[in-house]
Parts: structure tokens; C-alpha cells; sequence
């Protein structure tokens, strides 16, 4: 049988790892990024902390001995249902049976400006870049002779006071306090940069417990954060944000880790597209009506567990675990037995605050401080794919945490705008090349 699996995040990889020793099925891994990544430690990349390399893994190292998984790169186009195949950027490939798993995007909810110039944080690229920006406006502010100007620089809002949010301000806000006044004296009034936290809800970590919620405030506030509640951001344009009370905060670095929504997969019948272009699915996550076609994780709805007739939460451990039943599933379905339907075991959920300074909610309990802090590195560490990434990140986390400073603040700009510049540069060195005066700047990627 052959199987094609669309996106090898959490859910993607979890089915591939349950099938990938079974000789009767051939599978290919379809992937737009070459490796697969940790999105929950995404804010230690764009802080500095961590590298790319310490949460993220090659898929072609991971299938290397397992003839039965190739791996293909490229984005996925379309499904036509009718023949069987999909069609991507790099080719078509035809399937006895298809997983899709493509996760999500960033939700700017229609906002135009705010898509145009906001930061996402959704993947390892956009973690990267907010590092090069960061770092770039703190070179920028070091030779800025105005101080208004030097403000927009230094401020960074956060929109989103969801896990996403509260992490990155917490690490922000601690490394403006330990390493900024450091490395960056020639900036006046660095001390008096501002990190922004917006919501539009009652309190922080929403889904979470009143300790979390309540924990999570006042550690942030003591760290100097200014928190926004029940307030939206309502535009952004030339370096202001507004928000929804008619107030405005200068900045030119505005962090959007605001909301989520499933990514389109053309091809598939409009009715099966749900809430948030979730694509509903069955018990046993077959989408709604049709063969051989299934989808898992953060991209699809499923309303039949009865604990969540709404639907599950957009999580790591939803699509670990559809994941894996869907290939336990798929066995039993080779060996004639009935699929069992998905149940979800809510194993709670963590949000690290500032250094040393955790929230934990496990079904049974609730706790914060010091022992939440060692347990989320605890659990933030296991789950990594890779024997190196695990050893990696607890050295790169003791070094960090402890010495305060993590020697990562490197402004490594992506290689296509500096060959784009190179051949600028090489085009007006060109004798043949008439001397013009450029009407407008060269386009520059925007983390330059
Ligand atoms: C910043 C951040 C922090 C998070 N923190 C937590 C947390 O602390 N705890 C928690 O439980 N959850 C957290 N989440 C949510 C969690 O990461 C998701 O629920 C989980 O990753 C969903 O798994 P998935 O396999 O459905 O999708 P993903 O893990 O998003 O994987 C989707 C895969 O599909 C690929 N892909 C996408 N589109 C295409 C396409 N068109 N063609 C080919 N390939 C494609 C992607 O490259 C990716 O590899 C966080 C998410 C983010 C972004």
C-alpha cells in the first residue's frame, strides 16, 4: 500500500514512526522544510537563546535506514481525490491511501497592515528573522542620535498573551535586564525600553488555571512588561500600533502570536472545511465522506470524542496522539480488525514565565515557581527527536541560564539578499552598465 503523508510535524511524523518498520506499506514524506522542528521552543530561537539547529532534525537522517520512507520536498498545490494523487511544487504522487497534516498558519484575522508588517512566529524562518530584526534595531538605536526614534526601535509589542506571548516576553524582558545595559552602552535610555504584552482577553495563558493566569501577571509586571488586557490591536502603519481603548505604542517591531488558523489544502470538497478551516474528520480521523483520504492534528476538526463535542485544542500532544492511534489504526486495518475510535488524555499543559519561574496545570494539580521551571525543561526536553538536540539544548539552557548569556546574538542574514545584494553591487561595478540615479532604494529583505 502506498501511503503519501502531507507535513511531518508532530502528527505527521508520530504516524510515519508507527508504520515505518511495517514492509507492506511504502511511504512517502512530503514536507515544504527539509527537517522537522519543536514549535514550543520557536521563542528561545528568536531571543537568542537557543539555535535552530538544537530544535529541529533532517527528515533524511531520521528515514536513513528505513527503506520503506522517502522523503520529498515541496510544498503541497492540490488533491485531486478523483485520480488518487496530489500534486506539489516538485511533483505528483499518487496514493493508495493520504495523510494530511499540514498544521497551521498565523491568523492576522483580515488585518492587511498588520500582515504586511507584523512579526510571526510560527516557524523556524520567522524565529530567525525576529532574532536578525531584534538585533538589528539594537545596532540601529546604537547610532540614532533621535531619541523618538531610538524609542520605536527599542520598543517591542507583543500581541497574543496566549504560552507564545507570555514565553517571549518573560525571555525578552530578562535578557533587556541582564544582557542589553551590557552589550549596548552606547544606547541612551536603554533602560527605558519598553516590552508590550496585548490581549484582547480578561487575563493571560486564557485556557489556563487562575494560579497560572495569576502567576504568570505578576511575574511578568515585576519584570517590567507592560500588560494590556481586554484590548485588541486594531492597526499598524509607519512604526504605530493601534489598539481598540484609542491608544497608540511606537514600535517598530510588533510580534504577532495572536491566533492560528488551519492550512489550506486545495482540493478538498468545501463541505469537509470546517471552524477555522479545520477539515473535518471522523472518529478515526477519515476525512467526512471520503476514501483513503485522512487528516490529523492542528489541520483537522473532530467533534466525536465526548469530552470535546467543540472540537480539540490546537496542541502538540492532540497530534502526537491522532497520530499514532491512525497507525495502529492502519495495522489493525491490514490485519482485517476493526479501527478504534481517538480518545484525547489530556496530560495539562506548562508555560515557562522568566528564568527559574514556571506554570504547570496537570489534570490533577496545579503549581508554579521553581519545581514547574525544572519539570517544563524536564518535559521540553524528552520529546525532541535526536539523542544530539537533547544533549545540545541542556547544555545550551545550563550555559544560558546560568552564565546569563547566551553568546548566540549573531545577525547571520539569509543568504538569497546578500547574493541579491552581491549582484547589485557587481552589476553597477559592470563598465557597460550606464550610470543611473535610482529613483527608489533597492529592495531589501525586510531583516535588513
Ligand atoms: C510558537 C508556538 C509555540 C507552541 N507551543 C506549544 C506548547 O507549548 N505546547 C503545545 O502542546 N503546543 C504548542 N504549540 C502548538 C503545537 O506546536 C501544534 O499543536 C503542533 O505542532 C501541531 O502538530 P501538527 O503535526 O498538526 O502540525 P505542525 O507541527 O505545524 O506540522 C505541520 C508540518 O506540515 C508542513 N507543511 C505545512 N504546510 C505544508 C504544505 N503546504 N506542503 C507541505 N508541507 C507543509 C510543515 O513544514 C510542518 O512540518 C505551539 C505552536 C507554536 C507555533
Amino acid at each position: 500500500m502506498k501511503i503519501v503523508v502531507v507535513g511531518g510535524g508532530f502528527a505527521g511524523l508520530n504516524f510515519i514512526k508507527g508504520l515505518w518498520s511495517e514492509p507492506s506499506v511504502e511511504i512517502v514524506v512530503v514536507d515544504r522544510n527539509n527537517y522537522h522542528f519543536f514549535p514550543p521552543l520557536l521563542y528561545q530561537v528568536s531571543t537568542s537563546f537557543i539555535e535552530a539547529s538544537n530544535i529541529s532534525h533532517p527528515f533524511r537522517r531520521m528515514f536513513e535506514n528505513r527503506p520503506n520512507v522517502r522523503f520529498h520536498m515541496g510544498t503541497l498545490l492540490e488533491v485531486l481525490p478523483e485520480q488518487k494523487v496530489i500534486r506539489t511544487d516538485g511533483g505528483t504522487y499518487a496514493y493508495d491511501l493520504l495523510v494530511l497534516a499540514p498544521g497551521t498558519e498565523t491568523n492576522f484575522f483580515g488585518m492587511q497592515a498588520v500582515q504586511e508588517k507584523a512579526w510571526p512566529m510560527k516557524t523556524i524562518d520567522e524565529a530567525q528573522e525576529i532574532r536578525n530584526h531584534i538585533l538589528l534595531n539594537l545596532e540601529k538605536a546604537s547610532r540614532e542620535p533621535d531619541a523618538q526614534i531610538r524609542e520605536r526601535l527599542l520598543n517591542i509589542v507583543i500581541c497574543g498573551g496566549g504560552p507564545t506571548g507570555v514565553e517571549l516576553a518573560g525571555m525578552l524582558a530578562e535578557l533587556g535586564r541582564h544582557i542589553a545595559p551590557r552589550e549596548y552602552p552606547d544606547i541612551p535610555g536603554i533602560q527605558q525600553a519598553r516590552i508590550h504584552l496585548i490581549d484582547a482577553g480578561k487575563t493571560l495563558l486564557g485556557p489556563m488555571s487562575k494560579t497560572a493566569q495569576d502567576e504568570a501577571y505578576n511575574v511578568l509586571s515585576k519584570l517590567g512588561v507592560q500588560i494590556q488586557l481586554e484590548t485588541a490591536v486594531k492597526d499598524y502603519q509607519d512604526g504605530v500600533v493601534y489598539l481598540s481603548d484609542g491608544s497608540t505604542l511606537r514600535t517598530e517591531t510588533l510580534v504577532w502570536a495572536s491566533g492560528v488558523i488551519a492550512r489550506e489544502v486545495p482540493g478538498l470538497p468545501k463541505e469537509v472545511i470546517g471552524k477555522g478551516r479545520r477539515i473535518l474528520v471522523d472518529a478515526v480521523n477519515k476525512v467526512s465522506g471520503m476514501d483513503n483520504v485522512y487528516a490529523l492534528g492542528d489541520a483537522c476538526l473532530q467533534t466525536t470524542d465526548a469530552a470535546w463535542p467543540n472540537g480539540h485544542p490546537q496542541v502538540a500532544q492532540v497530534a502526537i496522539q491522532q497520530g499514532t492511534l491512525l497507525a495502529k489504526n492502519i495495522r489493525r486495518q491490514l490485519s482485517g480488525t476493526p479501527m478504534t475510535p481517538f480518545t484525547y488524555h489530556d496530560k495539562g499543559s506548562m508555560a515557562i514565565i522568566s528564568k527559574y519561574k514556571a506554570v504547570a496545570d496537570l489534570p490533577k494539580l496545579s503549581f508554579k515557581g521553581f519545581f514547574a521551571w525544572l519539570v517544563w525543561l524536564l518535559i521540553h526536553v524528552i520529546p525532541l527527536v535526536g539523542f544530539r538536540n537533547k544533549v545540545q539544548l541542556a547544555f545550551s539552557w545550563m550555559w544560558s541560564f546560568v552564565t546569563n548569556n547566551p553568546t548566540l546574538r549573531l545577525i547571520i542574514r539569509p543568504l538569497p539578499s546578500q547574493r541579491a545584494l552581491d549582484a547589485e553591487r557587481k552589476r553597477l561595478q559592470q563598465p557597460d552598465v550606464p550610470v543611473t540615479t535610482p529613483t527608489s532604494a533597492p529592495e531589501l529583505h525586510p531583516a535588513l
